[in-house]
């Protein structure tokens, strides 16, 4: 069986972070593991409070992973602070892991910073370059490039801009946009546009999270990346139209529809 790691944040109500990339994992056909690199005391309103995991043993836990089990693809999410995205960013210079699948997870839907301000220069200069493709929604790519989008053509200078970074491919969500939620593939060669339509619904919580690992696990299974974006974005699509009203604030989506 094909294995995906994530490497990412804990949400205690099951909705985002590693608990919706394991999920993700399991509904696309791979073996599911998990590096921690924080935990969030959260539910479908909240974020209530988030403790870093201590470098050493976030490291530790890539380690014992890599010296014993094969790992098809990476997905990473959750950072949070300089010192952890170093940690990550050297293990997996070490371990040069096939496919690396970055969602860079700044600011939850609720506000809270997921990963701290002083730490996107970090994520910019030494996680980005290793990615084979970063997933940045509109918000996350306007603070990596340092400017506003607000358009279909703004959105093709980001993904020129995105890609200058070091990634090999950029998926660029626009779902933040107003209109369909189109999103555009640029792997420095073509531009690909995933056009969708919006789905009437609050439960959103986890998609990026989700979407993600999607495409990791398509990546370990063999998938080219066009397949993999493409078969990731029909799955996200399924799993929030029969995304679940659980809690008071957004539910998650259905993992298993
Ligand atoms: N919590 C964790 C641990 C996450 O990794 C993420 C997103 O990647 C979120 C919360 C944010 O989820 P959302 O913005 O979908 O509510």
């Amino acid at each position: 069986m094909k294995t995906a790691l994530t490497i990412a944040g804990s949400d205690s109500g099951g909705g985002a972070g590693i608990q919706a990339d394991l999920k993700s994992f399991a509904a696309n056909g791979v073996y599911g593991m998990s590096v921690i690199t924080a935990v969030t005391a959260q539910n479908t309103q909240e974020v209530r409070s988030v403790q870093d995991i201590d470098n050493e043993i976030i490291l530790d836990q890539i380690e014992v992973v890599f010296d014993d089990i094969p790992v098809d693809a990476v997905k990473i999410g959750m950072l949070s602070s300089p010192a952890t995205v170093e940690t990550v960013a050297d293990a997996l210079k070490k371990y040069e892991p096939k496919h690396i699948v970055l969602d860079p997870v700044m600011v939850s839907k609720g506000g809270h910073h997921l990963l701290r301000q002083e730490a996107i220069q970090s994520l910019k200069e030494k996680m980005i370059p290793l990615a084979t493709i970063i997933t940045p929604n509109i918000p996350e790519a306007e603070v990596l490039i340092g400017g506003e989008i607000v358009s279909s053509e703004d959105m093709l200078s980001a993904c020129r801009q995105l890609r200058e970074l070091g990634a090999k491919t950029v998926l660029l969500k626009g779902g933040h946009l107003e209109g369909a939620p189109n999103d555009l593939l640029y792997d420095g060669e073509s531009f690909h546009w995933f056009s969708g339509e919006r789905i009437q619904t609050k439960n959103t919580h986890g998609t990026g999270c989700t979407l993600s690992s999607a495409i990791a696990a398509n990546l370990a299974k063999g998938h080219t990346l066009y397949d993999s974006v493409k078969l990731a974005k029909h799955y996200i699509t399924i799993a929030i139209e029969h995304s679940l009203a659980l809690g008071h604030g957004h539910g998650p989506t259905n993992h298993f529809y």
